[in-house]
């Protein structure tokens, strides 16, 4: 598919590609909103039929797991085989820099190989019976089975690679998926489905079906054949799909505001260039970006002073200029918002030390101090290129400030003091605490979830999604 005003993204149901029977959308570019494609919209009706299809698929094609692993195999080198393209496709999806769109390519071959191992291994467990007394002479075992039709329902800032988070354990687990992606960004979709077809994916074991989250992504929750619902997005959203799906299993990964703490005996070179990467990489709009910044008050002039330094080398503006590293938001809204909370928080005392600037829809990147712990740009998901500075005096200020919001994705702390960060990973309470590095430091094999308001049901991460989309049953033998 080409990345052109004409490029048409179609739904694929039953094994073809074909229009929506409501009206098609148009997507626009994420930096200057000039149209780049239009896109299909899946009616109700279709959204039925394509689950009844997906099911009857899954019934008639089973798939063996070395099969399964095969074609995850495949996926993999297909993506390395069109990286090129697939980057072009992220970056017209999203408006991403190219280095963030390479990264989510690159992650994506990682996933989708890790998927193909975990096909592989994918199996159950001994069970001791023989402890038990008079049961010496049985076997027990547990196998796993797939659970039929897996519903993914995807955020728009990681078009690729979370997609493949959801696409890849699922068919890895024997199911078939009925993907919804995030209305912003299809087209990253699409050509993953070429993918795994290409990869020998049976054509009914996929459906790609396009339309606004309160439709589509609500018929989908509310039809009861699916089996089992793996999302990313935001709180609200993920709270409306559990109350809809009700007692079906589901991985919920959702909303956040992610703290990463810098103590004074840090190595705060080091620790200052991760958390800007870490700050401002897809321009912010990554659910485990550096928000809150907790300095040492002893270093804390020192941090800002190589934070802004940074700051100053990350150029931003249009993401078709190379060395963009901090491209458009992905809306004119957003940009519009993330400004009002930026002017907001500079009205109520904050200092701007850097950015603090909308130019379209790009935001300046942006380093805030003294904001008020009320101001928006503080206490609630920011989604945009803003870091907020924080000093404190001892390190229980800091882990209790980062602790103190409904949220509990991930955190970061740098210290070389093995108490401190020994209490820091205690006492976060986050699904993850990473020591000396950011909080947005992910490697695609980790179990990947949140707690609090950030995560409910399975995680995300092959070896936990394929257990958590395959249901466990047990086997006894008793000689005869
Ligand atoms: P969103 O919740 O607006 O949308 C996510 C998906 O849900 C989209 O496909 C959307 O169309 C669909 N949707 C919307 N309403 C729906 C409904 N009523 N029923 C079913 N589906 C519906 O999120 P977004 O704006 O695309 O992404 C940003 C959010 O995602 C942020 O809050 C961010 O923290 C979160 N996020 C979390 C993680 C994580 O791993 N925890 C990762 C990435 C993003």
């Amino acid at each position: 598919m080409s990345i052109t005003a004409t490029a048409t993204a179609q739904l694929f149901i039953a094994g073809a590609w074909q229009e929506g029977t409501l009206s098609p959308t148009t997507l626009t570019d994420k930096y200057d909103n000039s149209p780049i494609a239009t896109v299909a919209t899946a009616s109700k009706a279709q959204v039925s039929d394509a689950i009844g299809h997906a099911l009857a698929s899954w019934q008639k094609t089973p798939l063996q797991q070395a099969e399964r692993a095969q074609i995850l195999d495949r996926a993999a080198e297909l993506v390395r085989r069109d990286a090129t393209h697939l980057i072009a496709t992220v970056m017209a999806d999203t408006g991403f820099a190219i280095a963030d769109a390479t990264k989510e390519v690159e992650r994506s071959i990682d996933t989708f190989k890790l998927c193909a191992e975990e096909a592989r291994r994918l199996g159950g467990e001994m069970v001791p019976l023989a402890g038990v007394p008079g049961n010496h002479e049985r076997i027990a075992f547990t196998r796993r089975h797939p659970l039929g039709v897996v519903v993914a329902i995807t955020p728009f800032n990681s078009p690729l690679n979370t997609v493949v988070h959801k696409v890849g354990p699922a068919i890895a687990a024997g199911n078939a998926v009925v993907l919804k992606p995030a209305t912003q960004t299809p087209l990253s979709a699409a050509a993953l489905v070429g993918i795994l077809l290409e990869a020998g994916l049976p054509s009914g074991l996929i459906t790609l079906l396009y339309g606004s989250g309160g439709s589509v992504g609500q018929w989908l929750a509310e039809d009861p054949r699916p089996a089992f619902y793996a999302f990313t997005g935001s709180t609200r959203v993920g709270q409306l799909l559990h109350a809809t799906v009700g007692m079906r299993p589901i991985q919920l990964e959702m909303g956040s505001l992610a703290s990463t703490i810098i103590c004074a005996d840090a190595d705060l070179a080091r620790a200052a260039t991760l958390a800007a990467n870490a700050a401002f990489r897809k321009s912010g709009q990554v659910c485990t970006s550096v928000q809150r910044l907790y300095v040492h008050r002893d270093v804390q002039s020192e941090v800002a002073q190589r934070i802004t330094e940074r700051v100053a080398s990350l150029p931003w503006g249009d993401p078709r200029n190379a060395a963009t590293i901090v491209g458009p938001l992905v809306s004119p809204p957003e940009a519009e918002r993330v400004e009002l909370w930026i002017n907001k928080a500079a009205n109520s005392g904050a200092a701007i030390l850097s950015g603090g600037t909308r130019h379209g829809n790009v935001i300046a990147p942006t380093v805030i101090a003294d904001a008020p712990d009320s101001s928006l740009v503080f206490s609630k998901e920011i989604f945009g290129p803003v870091v907020v500075l924080r000093p404190f005096d001892e390190l229980a200020e800091a882990i209790s400030g980062a602790n103190d919001t409904p949220y509990g994705l991930a955190a970061g702390i740098f210290t070389r003091d093995i108490d401190s960060a020994l209490t820091a990973a205690e006492q976060l309470r986050f699904g993850s605490v990473h020591i000396n590095e950011t909080s947005s430091s992910r490697v695609d094999l980790m179990p990947f979830s949140g707690i609090k308001a950030s995560g409910f049901g399975g995680a995300e991460g092959p070896k936990y999604a394929v257990r958590d989309m395959s249901e466990e049953r047990l086997i006894t033998l008793s000689r005869a």
